[in-house]
């Protein structure tokens, strides 16, 4: 496996402030980034904002300012959000920064000198909400479907990105590549999108500026400015250092893409033909999520169902939000958020199973061994358990992630909470500590769970950060949470060693009672 590990969220339209789908994706990056770090890879993770096109100057409008201002407001709460949350990526693309603004110029130049661009006259249905043309499959009563708005009637001059040239190509390299698009799903979808090329056809990239000027120009034609996904999708290169950095390379050779459906044909179809056609490999992974619905309804302004990151953290602490997001919603498919989904979800996993599990060891070893680990006897066919519980649950968890199942790992992880727990109930060490005969088998039992508990901490690292920080500093192993790659040793039963001071501190999760917070709602 590579020593490079690469992934992007997609490049967020900067025409509202985060929301719930904006989060997943960048907790999910952010969980990435962090799991190959403990194995000792090289992660680069990017995010950011696409600020050009019709639509933002609509909203700029709308809001009473120029697009220029509007978008750099947008951006900045998008970064000082992420940065807040402590999920900011390594590098955060504006599509309005002049480093890739020349990276898009100089790549626009590269495909109309290879001729992949041609001047068309084009008359159609013009949807501004999809800043594109509709074709008849997009539209339903003669409204978009996507929009639920009429279309306008428009003739125009564009420049098109000639890309059913390359669908010969990238039919055959999604059939070759059976993880290119993941879940399978997706690639089903855009196997089929391919097979019926009516609804594809070439690319419009070109908007007159006499119509919109916010876009970066031409180099070949200054009369008009470039399509918004055009520009967008081209950050994915910027990000990962395209075209001086050194890493580029390495990076690029295993970029992996998280997008949610919505945006799967810009990303499955449009994307790979632009790098074909500028002689650049195609990423290696496009992973794929479905919505998250709030109330059973999809998220939007309109709706007043809009999820606010922020808020999520300051009601109920964002590990236990990330936690929730990570675990209950199927990587691919779509998920329902409610608060009591969210309520259910922390008191069963965190507060009472996991939570439990670190008061009670801790509290027994401060108890019962003046607060240090304790030194065990031989281990019997209890603790042989326990160890061996610890060992699959690693095993699930890398597994899992590989294939992007971030739920099913930590479903595993919970699997080996509930095993120590069970374990603990099994040998009662309350009822040992009172036996003077018994002594041994309470300095085992204690120390076994340390051991477990550790080992749960370190495979909760990626995923609920500051929480798993915080119990391998109780348990007196905080460098273990040193994002540098993990020593062999943090997964066998040897940490924390025979005599170390560990700490009680306050409880983890607290659980959270549902009819008090319905109360302060509005
Ligand atoms: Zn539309």
């Amino acid at each position: 496996m590579s020593s490079v590990f690469y992934v992007t969220t997609p490049i967020y339209y900067a025409n509202a402030e985060p929301h719930l789908g904006h989060t997943y994706t960048t907790v999910v990056a952010d969980m990435l980034v962090r799991w190959n770090r403990m194995h000792g890879r090289e992660a680069w993770s990017v995010s950011g904002t696409d600020e050009h096109g019709e639509k933002m100057v609509e909203a700029a409008e709308k809001a009473g300012t120029s697009p220029q201002a509007f978008t750099e407001q947008i951006s900045a709460v998008f970064q000082r959000t992420w940065a807040e949350l402590g999920i900011g990526p390594s590098a955060f693309v504006r599509t309005t920064n002049p480093k890739h603004v020349a990276n898009v110029t100089k790549l626009l130049q590269k495909v109309w000198d290879e001729g992949w661009i041609e001047l068309r006259e084009y008359e159609g249905l013009y949807c501004v909400g999809c800043e594109r043309f509709l074709t008849e499959r997009d539209m339903k009563d003669g409204l978009c479907i996507d929009h639920e708005r009429a279309p306008e009637r428009r003739r125009e001059t564009n420049y098109f990105f000639l890309m059913s040239r390359a669908f010969g190509w990238l039919r055959q390299y999604i059939e070759e590549h059976p993880d290119f698009i993941r879940p399978e799903r997706y690639r089903n979808e855009a196997l089929a999108m391919l097979r019926d090329e009516s609804g594809l056809g070439d690319l419009s990239i070109s908007r007159p500026k006499d119509r919109l000027d916010w876009g970066v120009e031409l180099p070949f034609d200054r009369d008009h400015v470039c399509y918004v996904w055009f520009d967008a999708l081209i950050s994915y290169l910027t990000g990962a250092g395209y075209p001086d950095d050194p890493a580029f390379e390495a990076r690029w050779a295993v970029a992996e893409h998280l997008i949610a459906k919505d945006i799967l044909k810009p990303h499955a179809i449009f994307w790979p033909c632009m790098l074909h056609a500028l002689g650049i490999p195609p990423y290696k992974h496009l992973s794929v999520h479905g919505y998250w619905n709030v109330d059973d309804r999809k998220i939007s302004k309109s709706l007043g169902n809009v999820i606010r990151p922020l808020a999520m953290r300051d009601r109920f602490g964002f590990d236990a939000f990330r936690y929730f997001l990570l675990r209950d919603m199927s990587f691919g498919v779509d998920s329902v958020f409610t608060e009591d989904a969210l309520v259910a979800r922390i008191n069963a996993d965190l507060a009472n199973n996991l939570g439990n599990l670190v008061s009670r060891t801790l509290n027994m070893t401060g108890r019962f061994c003046d607060g240090r680990v304790p030194e065990p006897e031989e281990p019997g066919e209890a603790e042989d358990e326990v160890r061996a519980a610890a060992e699959t649950a690693a095993r699930a968890v890398d597994e899992h992630v590989e294939k992007l199942e971030p739920a099913r790992a930590l479903e595993a992880i919970m699997r080996l909470v509930d095993a120590t727990n069970r374990y603990v109930d099994q040998r009662e060490p309350w009822k040992a500590a009172k036996d003077e005969s018994r002594a041994g088998e309470l300095r085992t039992t204690l120390f076994t769970c340390c051991q477990s508990l550790r080992a749960i901490a370190v495979l909760l690292l990626p995923f609920v950060p500051d929480s798993a920080t915080e119990i391998l500093s109780r348990l007196g192993v905080p460098e273990l949470a040193d994002e540098a790659r993990l020593p062999d040793s943090a997964l066998g039963f040897e940490l924390p060693a025979p005599g170390t001071e560990t700490r009680k501190g306050a409880p983890l999760f607290p659980r959270i009672d549902s009819s008090e917070l319905s109360e302060g709602e509005d």
